[in-house]
């Protein structure tokens, strides 16, 4: 098989877009029809700090990165409800994915897109001012209802931090897998390789993970630097988890 065909794109419908009810109407948008694309992995998931952290890592230190990490969280949109806090992570594989998908997602900002992209899925999106403490207003939050994977390199990045390969059927895995021949464990941000009380089995032995995250996993654990960080794979392992806050 041709190797573009194996393209794969991570969406996010936002907490906003669950808000007003726009699932349909994005499933509808991001069709099979409209794109020639294909699922290949979808999940509801209860957003935690540590993975908004690392989806939004490039945008760490500017003066948006905490509204956007309470938006993702859910807790922007479901304040006082959070069993409601969650987003849909959708995968979608093909030729020419990331493009394609981006294209019908418009423009990061919703006053841009109604201009430039009048009915791309953020056009519907909203401008949301952000106040500090005494009330005024020190920027703008972009609900923009959706996410997309902008470049192959956010694509591989993002795909890995949201899903594990048993997520996606193997004949889809676009990236290569191993399997784990140890245990690792986490807690408090640190790795450890043998059981300690409150911490949480990352891996155990046969386990299915992406290669490059076992190779993060052996770097850290050995202290030579590694290109990824212990957060990045540790994240998705936390997915649901009900105490992802405490570890
Ligand atoms: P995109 O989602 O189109 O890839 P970015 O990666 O630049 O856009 O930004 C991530 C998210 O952060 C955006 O979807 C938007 O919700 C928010 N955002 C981006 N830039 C700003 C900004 N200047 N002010 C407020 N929010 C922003
Ligand atoms: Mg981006």
């Amino acid at each position: 098989m041709d190797k573009r065909e194996l393209e794969q794109t991570l969406v996010l419908i936002k907490p906003d877009a669950l808000k007003n009810s726009l699932t349909g109407y994005v499933l509808s948008a991001l069709s099979e029809f409209h794109t020639g694309l294909h699922y290949c992995g979808t999940k509801i998931v209860h957003v935690s700090r540590m993975i908004a952290e690392e989806h939004y890592a490039e945008h760490r230190g500017k003066i948006f990165f905490p509204a956007i990490l309470e938006y993702l969280m859910g807790h922007s949109h479901y304040i006082n409800e959070p069993w409601k806090q969650r987003v849909i992570a959708i995968a979608y594989q093909g030729r020419d994915a990331i493009r394609k998908i981006r294209d019908i997602v418009g423009p990061t900002n919703p006053l841009e897109a109604r201009t430039e992209k009048p009915g791309c899925i953020r056009s519907l999106g909203t401008m949301v001012p952000l106040k500090d403490a005494e009330g005024n207003i020190i920027g703008q939050r972009m609900d923009n209802l959706i996410h997309a994977s902008a470049t192959p390199e956010d694509a591989e990045r993002e795909m890995k931090l949201w899903f594990k390969p048993n997520d996606i059927p193997p004949l889809m895995h676009a990236y290569p897998t191993e399997q784990s021949r140890e245990f690792y464990y986490f807690k408090k941000h640190i790795l450890y390789r043998k059981h300690e009380p409150g911490c949480v089995c990352i891996l155990a032995p046969a386990d299915v993970a992406w290669k490059s995250d076992l190779e993060t996993l052996r770097k850290i654990s050995k202290g030579t630097p590694a290109s990824g960080s212990l957060e990045s794979v540790v994240a998705k392992y936390l997915i649901n988890e009900k105490q992802a806050e405490n570890w």
